[in-house]
């Protein structure tokens, strides 16, 4: 069957039906020869009780009563399926019997007129019953026809039921397979790269479509494989771009708010970060102190030394300021030139002095004269400290202005030193 492609497979299922009917047809025209034969049977049966019959009727009614025998056994004789003859006189005495020794009674119950027969005689001019007539014949023909009749028919019927079956089964066979693939196809899951059917061996059509499924499930599977390594390293290209952009970008940003020399954050970013701090310190009522810090007589340093030995001390008194600052919250900035302020959060005017003191100290490490193989002359810092609880009614800006006006006087009274100007006592 697995070669057997689907022509072939329909001419069988035509051939099939032919003989299904022609089965049929063979089963009526059986049946048509059945009834025929009865009807000859009863015809033939008939008409030797017309002959018989006016024969007897005449000879009773004449009351010749042994006349007849003669007659009677002629046609006993030719009449070779004869199995009785039996006949009764008006006082149904036995007149005629074949066989001769019969001891027979007659029962008119089971008359079929073609296994037997029976009639009363009647006289022809009175119409009076003169006597009774009983034929039974040998019915071997009737049965051998009946039971052919019968055979052919089983035969028929098993035969028809045999090849129901076969097709039955074959049609089955071929809707479970495509039911088989159908399911097969609904369930597959390119994801998954798996198809729960292996290739067919089989040749006819549901084997060519079977294995061409398989052959596009085939295709299917390496192209989305083949979309999995694209995406896959698509992602891993975004991912590394955007790691690097990230990179670049915090690196930019970086940029955007250091003052490059020295590192530390650069003027336009301390101005936005203050900001922030002044509103949250105005929401909070916490205190803020502002340093302004400016090396003293810088300007001789760069004489002295030159203006890249001057650069070095920038960036060491900057990573000074940078190390004496504890708080995460605590911002250092170059506000220009030799000029550095710092933001201290949450901190009065006492612990701003402190973090001046400990600048100072810092500053007298001897690493910040060491610029390369040079020793330069010890420098000094003056420091301005503004402090405040911010308000709704000032800016940072005025903490800023008070800040740069203390370390004016600081430089005013001479510097390396610290003055501290705080805002709530300026104004009362
Ligand atoms: P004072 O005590 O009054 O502050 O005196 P000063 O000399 O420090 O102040 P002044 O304003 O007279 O001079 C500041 C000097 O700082 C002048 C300038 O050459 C120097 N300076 C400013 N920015 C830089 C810089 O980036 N690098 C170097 N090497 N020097 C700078
Ligand atoms: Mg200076
Ligand atoms: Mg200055």
């Amino acid at each position: 069957m697995r070669k057997i492609g689907i022509e072939i497979k329909i001419i069988l299922s035509v051939v099939f039906f032919t003989l299904l009917i022609a089965g049929l047809e063979r089963y009526q025209l059986s049946e048509n020869i059945v009834n025929q034969f009865i009807n000859s049977k009863k015809s033939k049966n008939k008409l030797l009780m017309d002959t018989i019959l006016p024969v007897i009727s005449l000879d009773l009614s004449l009351g010749l009563g042994d006349s007849n025998i003669e007659f009677l056994d002629l046609i006993v004789k030719q009449n070779k399926d004869i199995k009785y003859l039996h006949i009764t006189n008006k006082e149904n005495k036995p007149i005629f019997q074949y066989p001769k020794n019969l001891d027979f009674k007659l029962q008119t119950g089971n008359i079929d007129s073609i296994n037997n027969c029976a009639s009363p005689i009647v006289d022809n001019i009175t119409g009076e019953t003169i006597g009774h007539i009983y034929l039974e014949f040998y019915n071997n023909d009737y049965e051998q026809v009946l039971s052919k009749n019968k055979e052919t028919t089983i035969k028929i019927f098993l035969v028809t039921l045999v090849l129901l079956g076969v097709l039955v089964y074959f049609i089955k066979k071929e809707f479970k397979h495509l039911r088989k693939l159908t399911k097969a196809v609904l369930q597959y899951d390119p994801k998954q790269n798996h198809f729960s059917l292996k290739r067919t061996k089989r040749l006819d059509e549901v084997g060519v479509i079977h294995n061409a499924i398989i052959d596009m499930v085939d295709k299917i599977s390496s192209h989305t494989k083949l979309l999995d390594d694209l995406n896959y390293s698509l992602e891993e290209k975004i991912i590394e771009r955007t790691q690097e952009l990230q990179k670049v970008n915090e690196q930019l940003e970086k940029l955007s708010i250091t003052d490059p020399l020295t590192k530390v954050s650069n003027r336009r970013h301390f101005e936005n970060y203050v900001q922030e701090i002044w509103n949250l310190s105005v929401r909070t009522n916490i205190h803020l102190s502002l340093i302004m810090c400016d090396i003293d007589y810088f300007k001789t340093v760069n004489d002295t030394y030159g203006h890249l030995v001057g650069d070095e001390v920038l960036k060491n008194v900057a990573k000074t300021i940078q190390k004496s600052l504890k708080r995460s919250t605590d911002l250092v900035a170059r506000y220009g030139g030799e000029e550095f302020v710092i933001i201290l959060c949450d901190t009065d005017i006492a612990a701003a002095k402190e973090v001046c003191e400990e600048i100072v100290n810092n500053l007298k490490h001897r690493n910040n004269f060491k610029i390369g193989d040079k020793i330069i002359e010890p420098f000094t810092m003056s420091f301005g400290i503004s402090s405040m609880r911010p308000t709704k009614d000032h800016r940072y800006k005025d903490l800023l202005r008070l800040a740069d006006e203390a370390l004016y006087k600081a430089k005013e009274n001479g510097r390396n030193q610290t003055v501290a100007i705080d805002f709530n006592d300026q104004d009362s």
